[in-house]
């Protein structure tokens, strides 16, 4: 049985394993030592650790994108003061 766990989501890393509590198992990144959520069953673990994977990750797509508009519209202000500066500084 090869391994299926998915990337870690929040390092990227491949360096995946399994562990387990006394009562639960649950999905370890070796890097950033990030665990995925507990559950009763490795395979159950493994699938909550895959679904994480992916809802972290098009979460931080969404945050990413909304970080490049408020960057996009900080630069235009930054500009835009910087005119303001450049034109205060002739009078
Ligand atoms: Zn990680």
């Amino acid at each position: 049985m090869g391994s299926s766990f998915k990337n870690c989501p929040y390092c990227s890393s491949h360096l995946i394993k399994p562990s387990h509590t006394l009562f639960n198992y649950y999905i370890q990144c070796t890097t950033c030592q990030a665990t995925g959520p507990k559950n009763r069953t490795l395979e159950g673990a493994i699938l909550r650790w895959n679904n994480l994977s992916e809802t972290v990750l098009s979460a931080t797509l969404i945050q990413n994108n909304d970080l490049l508009t408020r960057i996009m519209k900080m630069e235009d202000t930054m500009q835009q003061l910087e005119v303001e500066l450049h034109t205060s500084h002739l009078e």
